[in-house]
């Protein structure tokens, strides 16, 4: 821990004694620490396709564009490092909202088969694209979830894509759903590449990749399971993973089945 030490003399004794006053910074100095790591990981991930982008440009303004092959190619690395410079701003822009409260939360029943297909629709192409099988696996009765049906949709999206990123062409990917002590589980379990138990504690992390090198070439910026965490905090419940390098990684996401104040809010 960190104190800031201060002796301020007594000027009511008149033997001329002094107080020595303590305080505990620690937690303002990690908040310091934690905004300049911040602002360091944003300027880097910001840097990097500009950089490209800007290399590409100035090498097409400078050779021409007579080769066409060579222009398409060039354009086509433009075209992918511009959008990731536009994923990077949306997802700073919705982790800051959510961090800061700012998103209305349309509290609501959320009925999860109906929320799953919505999901599927969205990450169905990806995992078909990469020859991954997507099953369901629901009890015939569940109970609904409270919460804002958009913000339950981006974790889901955010699990699944990260759940066929890293799994290899061929794999499988489970979302299941279950009633465990009166909350309600969701699983998303996959048959990828695993997560090291070491880099298990820090994926929740802003930025934090196990592989930069792998994650970036997927399109990966590490802001997803940072979205996920604070979602679900913001519902109330929480979020667990296990994992086995080589074998596959499960998340799974906890949350409180009869929450009063979402229901009384959800009412009104
Ligand atoms: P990214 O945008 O890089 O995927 P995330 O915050 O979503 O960032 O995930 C952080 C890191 O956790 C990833 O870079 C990856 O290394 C690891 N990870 C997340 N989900 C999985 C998974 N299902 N299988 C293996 N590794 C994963």
């Amino acid at each position: 821990r960190i104190f800031h030490l201060r002796i301020a003399p007594l000027n009511s004794s008149s033997q001329g004694g002094a107080v020595v006053l303590l305080r505990d910074v620690t937690e303002r100095r990690n908040m310091e620490q934690m905004r300049s790591e911040f602002v360091a990981n944003v300027s880097h991930e910001l840097r990097t396709p500009l950089t490209s982008i800007r290399g590409f440009v100035e090498t097409l303004l400078e050779s021409g564009t007579d080769d066409p092959e060579m222009t398409r190619h060039f354009l086509g690395i433009i075209a992918t490092e511009t959008r990731r410079l536009s994923k990077l701003v949306e997802e700073l822009l919705d982790l800051s909202k959510i961090e800061e409260r700012r998103v209305v939360h349309r509290w609501q029943r959320v009925e999860i088969p109906a929320l799953v297909d919505r999901v599927l629709a969205v990450c169905g192409s990806h995992a078909e694209e990469k020859q991954i099988n997507i099953k369901a696996n629901f009890p015939s009765r569940l109970p609904p979830l409270f919460g804002d049906p958009d913000m339950l949709a981006q974790v889901l999206i955010n699990l699944l894509d990260n759940a066929i990123k890293y799994t290899p062409p061929g794999g499988s990917v489970t979302v299941s759903a279950s009633v465990e002590n009166d909350e309600i589980r969701l699983d998303v379990a996959d048959t990828g590449v695993g997560i090291p138990a070491e880099s298990l504690p820090r994926i929740f992390e802003r930025f934090y990749r196990v592989e930069k090198a792998r994650s970036r070439e997927l399109g990966g910026i590490g802001l997803g399971l940072a979205i996920v965490k604070h979602i679900i905090k913001g519902h109330g419940g929480r979020v667990d993973v296990k994992s086995t390098v080589g074998k596959g990684t499960v998340f799974s996401i906890f949350l409180p089945m009869d929450n009063p104040t979402v229901e009384n809010n959800a009412r009104s």
